[in-house]
């Protein structure tokens, strides 16, 4: 959406296993202008996932090194592994007016919107059920059993979390909740703050008559 002065960043976040990067796919497909941050991490590379895309894959000293640079935002420690946020897909897209998309998780949100406060939106996505979120995770098949029993005790933590964000969808149905998060993300857009500068615009035209 190109209507307003500086980019939003959009953070969206659930725990393992809940839709969230379904939703996000869905999310880029339908606003084409929207950039995803690529983060960074030393967690190994998965069968289907596209270094450069899904994530940059880096070892531990390279991480190391980024940490000392400061070429990040954010970075945390998240299943045994860190992750972190590049600090330039931030300064380049926001200054421009971009929007950027987010997958990370509640400490990387919270730190986010505690560096961009008017620029940062939250979004939690829920599952339907803590059983459910097993089951999927147990379906999905990229995980071995002892990750899977990690990622559930992760989740309960994430939860607790909740209140930290601006806005909490429940994914039981995804053509809904994707519905959801269209919503959310327009209507930020519509934020009269976002839109000040156009009814400055008519209140000089108005003036001038
Ligand atoms: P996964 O290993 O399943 O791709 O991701 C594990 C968790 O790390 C997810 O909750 C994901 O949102 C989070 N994550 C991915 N990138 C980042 C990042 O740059 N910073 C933080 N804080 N969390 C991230």
């Amino acid at each position: 959406m190109s209507d307003n002065e500086r980019g939003v960043l959009f953070v969206i976040s659930s725990p393992s296993g809940a839709g969230k990067t379904t939703l996000c796919r869905r999310l880029m497909d339908d606003f084409p202008d929207l950039a995803f941050s690529v983060s960074f991490t030393t967690r190994p590379r998965r069968a289907q996932e596209v270094d450069g895309a899904d994530y940059h894959f880096v070892d531990d000293q390279t991480f190391d090194e980024m940490v000392a640079a400061k070429a990040f935002a954010e970075w945390a420690p998240v299943h045994g592994n860190r992750y972190g946020t590049s600090r330039q897909t931030i300064d380049q897209n926001i200054e421009q007016g971009k929007d950027v998309v987010f997958d990370i998780d509640w400490q990387g949100g919270t730190r986010l919107k505690s560096m961009y406060p008017q620029d940062a939106v939250m979004v939690f996505v829920l599952p339907p059920s803590m059983d459910d979120l097993a089951q999927r995770l147990r379906t999905r098949g990229t995980d071995n059993a002892a990750t899977v029993a990690r990622r559930l005790a992760k989740a309960q933590d994430e939860l607790t979390h909740y209140g930290e964000y601006d806005y909490l969808i429940t994914n039981d149905n995804l053509d809904r909740a994707y519905e959801e998060l269209r919503s959310i993300y327009i209507a930020v857009h519509c934020a009269s703050r976002r839109r000040a500068r156009r009814a400055l615009q008519l209140l000089d035209q108005a003036r001038e008559k």
